[in-house]
């Protein structure tokens, strides 16, 4: 290069930027690089450089913004917020990493000169389309290139490319100032009126909804502000429910994202949220009284039921002291920042398995959990603080914890109290992380039989790591009926109790406890007479369990004789398992959601043949009835891309999202009719409303059946799940082979009350006298052609409702697949002829409280 040229391009001014070579060897102009993609500068305006040796070094001072995992890319980010990308070769991704050598971490701080990657130039040269490598302003729209060297430049002499910022704005914007300084471009007021405000899952998915867009979005609230990027930075706005938040966009998809946001941030998704956070109704820590204000009995601690049950045993301490790493790191930065990374990388995996196996076993929402997990461990307001620490000399594991303690401090000062019981999943990913560097403080724990398990919190990792056999109970000092950890121990059927105080911290290690969660109390130091009277009430009902198992595979019928087949609601080839293990007579309901929701497109007929043909062949010879799609409202499936509704419950779900999607159900129905034997599967078609949809759909059945070279007929039955369905029951009669009640959507649209509403949730009963009255008429409905009715909500579990639905004619009721013998042992128990009674008696009765209440003292339980 001429000296003049090069004085020319060293001329500083404030507002430059100037780019040293990265490489030594001749430029060579972007239109000219050999690819189509950089010459026409979709990664952004730049140069390229034809490199004579293989050291990549840093054009100027920045961060790491960027590394390519295969080590043939990275990205620096200037003071003045240029975007630097230096792509080594053309289509090197390729080469997985083969013949580069980082030597930088993302995070980074890098001076002009710094050596970023070393290559080897035969080896990548021989297998590599082209060395040329691209030097490219990958925001361009910021940023315009001023001066460009041209002829044979020097790595880390000679200067490059000079750059200035586009009018301030942009720069200023890409540099992270906050939006209200520059130009705002969208803006939307909402308030948070859904269960629990601003949480962790929302917040995951608003950061999801606005990904690929143009748009920069931050939520204000109260006078903080936090980017949807950063669910830790959301939640840390305690912005909870009834909170009003302030939506800004800029950027070109401004409009768009800000609305994407407020759709992810307004929308209830069932199960996310189950009840309100328990520490509003514990009892101050030590404070030994019951709810009632009544003292207990001396030795008793109270708290708040998470999962019911009763158990005996010896109380464990499972706190784990707190790891503690060293603070300073025993290597450079960049080594302890490719550790951190390293270790992240490891527990994302983890959880990724983790997610994955609770997906397949149709636990939606521990699976759910940890896939928040996932999003937490890449924020960027965790990840950037970690690094920063590690640029100052700190070790990952000490960056790492002070990144999470710093936003658990935020949270505490939240006074949302759902939001602020999320600090247990920080706890969570501090510590797997720390793990994960290698950092532990006790070997494998040995737990005694019937450990009682107590800690401040267990996290969701605790529960996944422990001996669950030896567990008898878990008893926690602090969280929530809501913390992650409840829900898991829900799921796995052991008593916990939460928010007993810290006074459990006073009960020595090994102390003998009763914990009776269902009552919320645990008693330490019991008499001996009270351990006799806990272990006998808790055998008593192990017993009634198991005398109902043993008689749970033979047929269930009145004690007059009416045959009531019990079977089983599935969802996995798991649950089918467990469903003929404890006695289900055939599938009353497979959900075929899941088999659509986990995926990244829908899946073809053969799919959908080799999933129905596993969970039959898992049946044993016993038949399933097998719903179509039906998804929509609570039940999402991203890939879809369905338009947003404003009120999904009522919108396109069910058996009319099949109308517009008709592929769907085709491949479904193929899939279905292959399956062998034939006469092993039923089909059953959901949110049916009238019989014109039956008699579409089961013309396509026949047409698709005939194509496929079937002759035998296929059963094919609804849903009643409208109350027009119900109403026009004879009419949908005539043309199904069978009708089957979900009272769980039937007692939503008959009340009006969504049936994901945690408040609504005692009055949304499916006994009350207008739902009733439509199960009788779709009974009565049903008979004049001689149809049979089954139930498949959960109405069909309760036991209280079991004389019930038995009376109002029904024959069949599908539930839980552990609910089985129970169901079934009610049912032996009962009169027909009295339940017809009494039954048509009930539905004159006027609220669905009087129809409980009678029926308990008719037909009074174990
Ligand atoms: C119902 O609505 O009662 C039913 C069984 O269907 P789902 O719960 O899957 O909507
Ligand atoms: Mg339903």
């Amino acid at each position: 290069m001429e000296r003049a040229e090069e004085s020319r391009l060293m001329n500083q001014s404030p507002d430059k930027v100037i780019l040293l070579a990265p490489l030594t060897g001749p430029v060579v102009p972007l239109a000219d690089v050999p690819d189509p993609v950089f010459a026409g500068g979709m990664f952004g305006d730049g140069i390229a450089i034809d490199p004579l040796d293989g050291r990549l070094l840093a054009p100027c001072d920045g961060v790491v913004t960027h590394l390519a995992r295969t080590g043939h890319a990275v990205t620096l980010q200037t003071r003045e917020g240029a975007e630097i990308l230096l792509h080594i070769g053309i289509d090197t991704v390729e080469l997985g990493g083969e013949g580069f050598t980082t030597k930088v971490a993302q995070g980074d701080h890098v001076r002009a000169g710094d050596l970023l990657i070393e290559f080897d130039q035969d080896a990548v040269g021989m297998k590599a389309p082209s060395l040329v490598s691209v030097i490219a302003i990958a925001n361009s729209e910021a940023f315009d290139v001023i001066e460009r060297g041209s002829g044979r430049v020097t790595a880390g002499v000679s200067p490059l490319l000079s750059l200035r910022a586009k009018g301030g704005t942009a720069a200023e914007e890409s540099a992270g100032t906050s939006p209200s300084e520059v130009r705002v471009q969208a803006s939307r007021t909402i308030k948070l009126v859904q269960a629990g405000g601003l949480h962790a899952r929302p917040a995951a998915r608003a950061r999801e909804a606005v990904r690929g867009l143009q748009a920069r979005v931050d939520v204000h609230h109260e006078g903080r502000q936090a980017n949807v990027e950063s669910v830790v930075g959301l939640l840390g706005l305690g912005a909870g429910e009834g909170a009003t938040v302030e939506l800004i966009g800029t950027g070109r998809d401004a409009a768009q994202a800000v609305d994407a946001v407020a759709r992810e941030l307004l929308r209830e998704v069932h199960g996310e949220l189950e009840e309100t956070p328990a520490r509003m109704k514990s009892p101050a820590p030590g404070a030994a009284t019951r709810p009632s204000g009544i003292p207990l009995d001396p030795n008793t601690l109270a708290g708040v039921c998470a999962a019911p049950g009763i158990a005996v045993g010896k109380l464990v301490r499972w706190d784990d002291a707190d790891l503690t790493p060293p603070e300073l790191a025993s290597g450079t930065s960049a080594a302890e920042s490719r550790l951190l990374d390293r270790a992240l990388a490891t527990v994302d995996a983890e959880l990724n398995t983790t997610v994955r196996d609770a997906s397949q076993r149709g636990a939606v929402g521990e699976a759910g959990i940890f896939a928040v997990h996932r999003v937490l461990l890449e924020d960027p307001t965790l990840v950037d603080a970690a690094r920063d620490l590690i640029s100052l000399g700190k070790s990952a594991g000490f960056a790492w914890r002070e990144a999470i303690r710093a936003q658990i401090a935020v949270l505490a000062n939240v006074e949302d109290l759902l939001l602020a019981e999320r600090a247990a999943d920080l706890r969570d990913i501090e510590k797997r992380v720390l793990r994960a560097l290698g950092h532990t403080n006790s070997a494998a724990r040995v737990l005694p039989e019937e450990a009682v398990l107590t800690a401040a919190e267990f996290t969701p990792s605790d529960l996944s790591s422990l001996d669950r056999s030896r567990v008898s109970a878990l008893v926690m000092a602090a969280g929530g009926a809501t913390s992650h950890a409840a829900i898991i121990a829900r799921q796995l059927g052991i008593p916990a109790l939460v928010a007993v105080g810290d006074a459990l911290h006073a009960i020595p290690d090994g102390t003998q406890v009763v914990v009776d969660a269902s009552a919320g109390r645990l008693e330490y130091a019991p008499t001996e007479l009270d351990v006799e009277r806990a272990r006998l009430e808790r055998d008593r009902l192990a017993g009634v369990r198991e005398a109902n198992r043993r008689t749970s595979q033979q047929a269930a019928a009145t004690r007059d004789g009416r045959a009531i087949e019990v079977a089983a609601n599935i969802a996995t080839i798991d649950d089918a398992r467990t469903a003929v293990e404890n006695g289900a007579d055939s599938v009353g309901l497979l959900r075929t959601e899941l088999l659509f929701i986990h995926r990244e497109s829908a899946p073809n007929a053969d799919e959908h043949r080799q999933s129905y043909q596993a969970i039959v062949e898992a049946l044993g010879g016993r038949t399933a009835i097998i719903r179509t799609l039906d998804v929509g409202a609570d039940k999402e499936v991203p890939y879809l891309t369905l338009p947003p509704e404003t009120n999904p419950a009522l919108g396109l779900r069910g058996i009319r999202l099949a109308q517009v999607r008709p592929d769907l159900l085709d491949d479904q129905l193929r899939g279905l009719i292959a399956v062998q034997p034939a006469g092993s599967v039923r089909i059953l078609l959901p949110m049916v409303t009238d019989a014109g949809e039956l008699v579409r759909v089961r013309k396509r059945i026949d047409d698709l059946a005939r194509g496929l070279g079937r002759t035998d007929p296929i059963e094919v039955g609804v849903m009643i799940e409208v109350p027009s369905a119900a109403l026009l029951a004879d009419q949908l009669a005539r043309h199904a082979d069978f009708l089957s009640i979900g009272t769980n959507d039937l007692t939503q649209y008959t009340l009006a009350m969504d049936r994901c509403q945690a408040d609504l949730a005692a009055q949304a009963d499916g006994l009350h006298p207008g739902v009733l009255r439509l199960i009788d008429q779709t009974t009565k409905g049903a008979a004049k052609h001689g149809k049979w009715v089954g139930v498949c909500g959960a109405l069909a579990g309760d036991p209280v409702a079991v004389p019930l639905l038995v009376g109002l004619g029904v024959t069949e009721l599908s539930v839980d697949p552990v609910a089985v013998p129970g169901i079934k042992a009610r049912v032996r128990n009962l009169d027909y002829q009295l339940c017809r009674q009494r039954a048509s008696d009930l539905l004159a009765l006027d609220s669905a409280q009087a129809v409980r209440a009678a029926s308990r003292e008719i037909w009074p339980l174990d």
